[in-house]
């Protein structure tokens, strides 16, 4: 049985792992390396960028993180999450250092400089109807490589994403009782 770790060092750990325990799926809190070491595919929470970053750094959890989503472990991440996700960053702290893995640049705090938080009802690739997208803060993406597939966007900004086993999404798939983003993710990803 897969089991998906949630990085637990800040943020909104327990939301992703009610969802994941929702779609029947073991879920496990990553706070050590042993503990990244047993999961399968992972999850980086919602919460604040430069707070995981520099935790991850002090729990020496930022390079083991490197090899393991570079290594191909499927990986979703959701809004900081996503910030961390991504190549290469714009507006970040300073020195603010990413995981990376996914070939995009990501504009932090983007949407917050026109509106803190909103929420809207998104068309997703892959997904019928609409989902309905909670936005805190949220990063968008400004560009993204030849093999990045845009899942959803926001006034021509992309705020879903994919790249083979990575996928990361602006909004907060985890705040509502709508699983179908963690669905997609462990049917299209895992
Ligand atoms: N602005 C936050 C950051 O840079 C992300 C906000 C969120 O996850 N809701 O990490």
């Amino acid at each position: 049985m897969t089991t998906v770790g949630v990085l637990a060092l800040q943020g909104d750990v327990r939301e992703h792992l009610a969802a994941l325990d929702r779609l029947g799926v073991k879920g496990t809190s990553v706070r050590r390396r042993e503990e990244l070491d047993a999961c399968d595919a992972l999850v980086l929470p919602g919460g604040e960028s430069t707070a995981m970053w520099r935790l991850a750094r002090t729990f020496e959890l930022l390079d083991p993180l490197r090899e393991r989503v570079r290594g191909g472990m499927p990986t979703l991440g959701t809004c900081a999450g996503m910030v961390l996700l991504a190549d290469r960053l714009l507006d970040g702290a300073e020195g603010q250092e990413t995981i990376g893995g996914l070939d995009m640049t990501v504009r932090r705090n983007a949407f917050g400089r026109q509106t803190e938080s909103f929420e809207t009802d998104l068309e997703v690739a892959g997904l019928e109807g609409t989902v309905h997208g909670v936005f805190i803060r949220a990063p968008w993406v400004e560009e993204v490589g030849s093999g990045v597939e845009v899942l959803a966007s926001v006034d021509g900004h992309p705020v879903g994403v994919r790249q083979d086993q990575l996928m990361a999404t602006s909004f907060h798939p985890e705040v509502n009782a709508d699983d179908r983003l963690h669905r997609l993710f462990l049917d299209t990803c895992c």
